[in-house]
């Protein structure tokens, strides 16, 4: 048996399937039985047919009365059959299906599964599923629905992951040790690969489930513990001289730093001085001021003889952190450059070679800062901003052009600290959970589509006081030819009909980034009064000037990131607005919309975010850069995960690389996940 067969060669799979199924990540039998449910259903036990309510789906056991007779309605026509148990009798109903009139033999016994409608005692089913005689492939058991089925039927997933099972049957060689299986109650690979599919009991199911949770967590654990330590046992990193005094930088600022940037920025010097290098995560919400933590950081650095390198993810967001460093830096003699892909050849020419011969001190930029040619005289401090547009990979590839510099990242994701703490294990964390003073709370109202005209008075009326304002258009989910299309559509409908007296500009994902800069540059000046926008300007832009934000179809954002695209606004003196039309009127929706208006707080949006979504949704859209997980639901099982985040310190404490004989499968488990997972 070779689980990395095709999934081509299982039964049941011909050419057109195979498509299907690689759409869904399927590739081989082993990623097919690791293809797990998103839900059962429980056809497993009759109910008796007295005992049916309204709108029940379930499972009878039945005896056919008589044939299936045949009517017909308008065009279609309609199949019935009576049938019974002991307690009642129900009429059971199809449509266009005069095949099945052969089909029941009076007096047999069936099986039907389906949704029941009981009038005032009068008992139907419609469209029910039901077996063949002899055969039990719909019904007497528990059935497993797949997730994103699209195309590929329940049923025939369903058939080709019974001709997988049979394949791998008893023959799976087991991924946990013994003795972890022992001390917590694990089943055996087999018994658990079969349950999650086709449980016999539902409590089966959970119980199979456990075993996945814990393996897919455990070697998560194991897997960012590691890492964590490999930085930790590396040769000493630099250890920044004590008399150089971060309150010189800091009695230069034009404003009191709060409480909490002033502890983070203690935890940042603590490690910075110590003989171990930093890798600190910086956590804090839109607004909280962690530019100028970075700043303070890299003025230690350079002052002690070292260079320090800031990344953020696109060239505004560095061109705006090089204006701000400059502002109070210039005058402390430090020399600051921007390294962006944009400059002009002969321009990084010369940057670079003075960049190699420690004549620039902070280098701010870009990706194009991790290019090869990019060489430091001594890198001391790497500071990578907006996280979660960085994996771990770019985040070491930059530190490596150091001697084991220190590295502080830092993201506006807030997740709540208990899921930091362990999905960052390996970064020690900081938390600026404080917003200066005096900043205004944004208003936020959710509207229903129909307000759109007076919303547009609105906007009017904060144009005419000489604000500006961004219009963030639906987000159309995987597909940026349709955002495309709906930012254009958009900016059309803006500028011609609703605003022709001002000037609209728009602005997208797919635009050259010389011309996204320049868009915002004029955004920045005051020359665009509103600017429309797809998501491109989630991450931390400055306008102060601009004050209101519109987001159409905001139902179709997640909750976190509704946050971030907020923050955009709240940045000046003036009070901002944010609107937030929806349409739909389902109840999560108003939920969801309801915290946006009752918080300005990223971390008690992201946990209500998180409850509301599942975490499958909620780290699913890659916007957090967390790990995704295949079965383990960040929510629902933080038990499992506190347990299994001390049990990992635990096993690595006695055996730090997974050495021993009896850590052999854990070794092989981590090896897999740094295999597939670089973005850790
Ligand atoms: P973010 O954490 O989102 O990156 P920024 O660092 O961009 O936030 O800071 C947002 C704004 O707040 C900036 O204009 C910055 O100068 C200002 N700021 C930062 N810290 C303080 C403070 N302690 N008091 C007043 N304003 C501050
Ligand atoms: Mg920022």
């Amino acid at each position: 048996m070779d689980l990395n067969k095709d999934v081509k060669y299982i039964k049941g799979v011909g050419p057109n399937r195979v498509q299907l199924l690689n759409k869904l990540g399927i590739f081989t039998l082993k990623d097919l039985i690791t293809y797990y449910p998103r839900t059962y259903e429980d056809r497993s036990k009759p109910k008796a047919i007295a005992e049916c309510v309204n709108g029940d789906e379930v499972l009878i056991e039945v005896i056919a009365c008589g044939r299936v007779s045949e009517v017909r309605l308008k065009g279609k026509t309609m199949q019935r059959l009576l049938v019974r148990d002991e307690t009642g009798s129900c009429t059971i109903t199809w449509f266009n299906q005069s095949y099945l009139k052969s089909k029941f033999e009076v007096g047999q016994k069936y099986k039907f599964y389906g949704k029941i409608t009981n009038n005032f005692g009068k008992v139907t089913m419609t469209s029910p599923v039901y077996d063949d005689k002899g055969t039990n492939f719909n019904t007497g058991k528990i059935i497993p629905l797949y997730p994103l089925t699209y195309q590929l039927s329940q049923n025939v997933l369903r058939r080709i992951m019974e001709s997988g099972l049979a394949e791998i049957e008893g023959k799976l060689q087991e991924t946990l040790p013994d003795y972890l299986l022992e001390n917590y109650h694990l089943e055996g690979i087999n018994e658990a690969t079969k349950e999650i599919h086709f449980p016999k009991e539902l409590k089966d199911f959970e119980i199979a489930r456990k075993r996945f949770v814990f393996e897919e967590l455990l070697s998560t654990q194991l897997a960012l513990l590691q890492l964590k330590n490999s930085y930790r046992n590396d040769e000493k990193g630099i250890s920044f001289d004590k008399n150089v005094k971060m309150s010189d930088v800091i009695n230069k600022l034009p404003f009191q730093l709060t409480k909490a940037q002033l502890r983070v920025l203690e935890e940042i010097d603590c490690n910075m001085e110590a003989e171990t290098s930093m890798n600190r995560l910086l956590q804090g919400d839109v607004g909280s001021g962690k530019t100028v933590v970075a700043m303070c950081a890299a003025y230690k650095a350079v002052k002690c003889g070292y260079q320090a390198a800031i990344m953020a993810p696109t060239a505004i967001l560095a061109t705006q952190h090089l204006e701000n460093f400059e502002k109070t830096l210039k005058e402390l003699d430090i020399r600051c450059e921007l390294l962006i892909s944009g400059i002009s050849k002969k321009k990084k020419e010369e940057l670079l070679e003075r960049l190699a011969n420690g004549e620039i001190d902070i280098l701010i930029g870009t990706h194009a800062i991790i290019e090869e040619n990019v060489v430091f005289k001594n890198l001391g401090l790497v500071v990578t901003d907006e996280q979660h547009r960085f994996g771990v990979k770019q985040r070491t590839k930059i530190a490596e052009k150091g001697k084991n510099p220190d590295v502080l990242v830092m993201t506006a994701t807030p997740i709540p600290r208990t899921l930091a703490l362990i999905l960052y294990g390996d970064l020690d964390i900081s938390i600026i959970d404080e917003l200066p003073p005096n900043r205004k709370k944004i208003e936020t109202f959710a509207v229903n589509k129909k307000m759109t005209e007076r919303v547009n008075g609105f906007i009017e009326k904060q144009i005419k006081d000489g604000r500006q304002a961004y219009i963030v258009c639906p987000l159309v989910e995987e597909n940026e030819e349709l955002d495309l299309k709906s930012v254009e559509e958009l900016y059309e409908n803006y500028q011609k009909e609703v605003f022709p007296q001002y000037k609209v500009e728009y602005i997208h994902g797919k635009m050259r980034p010389k011309q996204k800069d320049e868009i915002m540059e004029r955004f920045k000046l005051g020359k665009i009064d509103i600017l429309i926008s797809t998501t491109v300007i989630e991450v931390g832009v400055d306008v102060p000037n601009s004050n209101i934000m519109v987001i159409e179809n905001a139902e179709r954002f997640g909750l976190a990131q509704l946050h971030q695209l907020r923050g955009r606004v709240g940045r000046g003196d003036y009070q901002s607005y944010c609107i937030l039309k929806y349409e739909g009127k389902g109840e999560t929706v108003r939920e969801r919309m309801k915290v946006m208006c009752s918080t300005n707080d990223g971390f008690v949006i992201s946990e209500k975010d998180l409850e509301l979504r599942g975490s499958g949704d909620f780290f699913g859209t890659m916007q957090h850069g967390l790990p995704e997980f295949k079965i383990a639901n960040l929510f629902e099982d933080m038990p499992i995960l506190k347990s299994v985040q001390a049990i990992a310190m635990q096993i690595l404490e006695e055996d730090p690389k997974l050495e021993k004989q009896k850590n052999i499968l854990l070794n092989d488990l981590v090896k897999d996940k740094f295999m597939k997972r670089i973005e850790l």
